[in-house]
């Protein structure tokens, strides 16, 4: 499945957060292909419909989706030039389908900056300088064949223009994902290179829980990323949040002025940027949110139930969640009303699907 890799300078809040994420493990019996390593935290997707679609149908379980996360320690100085630990780093870096930077915007004079001062830009600048480099490296490897190959006709001219198009990207310090946010590569154009910096980047800033309602703040932490997303949280807090029951928890956040905590929010944003969706099931046995990829079509989102239901695909049952819930959850009102509608095999999921496949064996 697809991960995501949490970096950082040390002390940052790194572990309390990874911790804090590692408490909503989830239970192993409903994810058996879910073996957690100590460094990997699987974590639900939250929902806010599986449990109003549990009551309609009468279920008391609900399987959520989930994004999976990995600790990956020892980013330093030099981690580039490939020395133990930045090796590694790099080597889990390169694993990893999205990487979620942590970084400090926390004040506190007890606990030392490896920088010396709290500055998010520059902690930022210190993480993406490794990747840039390590990415040039690659990139420098590479240019020696690409241009022989290039000689002999053996690769096509604009695919070593892309290459070198991405060397100079890079070199202006900028990571490939952001280049193409802003639209000046096409990352699909370099994809065999595997480039680090051009998975998908989210930024979450540490911020001192009297900060987390600065509106101020915020906007300022999230331009000096945009278009990349930012998640503004308190690793303590979310800590503290994690050892509270639902009510408790509730509670503390609206406290807080929030309707959500920021691992909530980090997961739902992990699994957006991942390129991941959910389509739904509702029956008495299960309600489930099923994990697919943004624009599968009804087969595929079959396949990841049981491969028969992809192999014998006929067609598929959708009505929205809204019509659902409109209905009360009722299949006789759902289809009197027009709201069942039964596509075929080239239908790409839509958000809020609820969906009963019919299949030959
Ligand atoms: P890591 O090195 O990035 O994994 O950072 P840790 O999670 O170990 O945190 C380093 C130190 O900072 C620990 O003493 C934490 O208790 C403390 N810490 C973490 N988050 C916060 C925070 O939001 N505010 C304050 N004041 N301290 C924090």
């Amino acid at each position: 499945s697809l991960t995501i890799g949490i970096v950082g300078l040390p002390n940052v809040g790194k572990s309390t957060m990874f911790n804090a994420l590692t408490r909503n493990n989830v239970l192993a019996e409903n994810y058996p292909f879910a073996t957690i390593e100590p460094n990997t935290g699987i974590v639900p997707l939250p929902d806010k419909r599986l449990p109003v679609l549990a009551k309609l149908v009468h279920t008391e379980k609900i399987i959520p989706a989930t994004v999976t996360f990995v600790d990956i320690a020892g980013i330093v100085k030099g981690a580039s030039e490939g020395e133990g630990l930045g090796n590694k780093f790099l080597a889990n870096i390169r694993e990893a389908d999205a990487i979620c930077e942590v970084v400090r915007a926390f004040e506190d004079d007890d606990i030392v900056h490896v920088n010396g001062k709290v500055n998010p830009a520059d902690d930022i600048d210190t993480i993406n300088t490794e990747l840039i480099l390590a990415d040039l490296q690659t990139i420098e490897n590479a240019l020696p064949k690409l241009e022989k190959d290039l000689r002999g006709k053996k690769v096509e001219a604009s695919y070593v223009e892309a290459v070198k198009l991405a060397k100079s990207i890079l070199e202006s310090g900028t990571t490939i994902d952001a280049a193409a946010q802003a639209g000046n590569i096409d990352k699909a154009d370099i994809a065999e290179l595997h480039l680090m910096t051009a998975k998908p980047f989210i930024y979450v800033f540490n911020v001192d829980d009297n900060e987390l309602g600065n509106e101020e703040l915020k906007q300022q932490l999230a331009a000096s990323v945009a278009p990349a997303q930012a998640i503004f949280l308190n690793a303590q807090f979310e800590a503290d949040l994690t050892e509270l029951d639902e009510d408790d928890a509730r509670e503390m956040l609206a406290d807080a002025g929030l309707e959500e905590s920021g691992l909530d929010q980090l997961a739902r944003v992990g699994f957006d940027v991942l390129g991941l969706q959910t389509y739904l099931t509702a029956g008495e046995k299960e309600v489930r949110a099923w994990q697919i990829h943004q624009g599968w079509t009804a087969p595929q989102a079959a396949g990841v139930i049981h491969s028969d239901f992809e192999r014998g695909f006929i067609k598929a049952d959708i009505v929205s969640y809204d019509d659902f819930v409109a209905a009360e959850g009722s299949m006789v009102k759902i289809k009197e009303e027009g709201k069942l509608r039964q596509e075929g095999r080239d239908y790409v999921m839509q958000p809020g699907d609820i969906v009963e496949f019919k299949f030959n064996v």
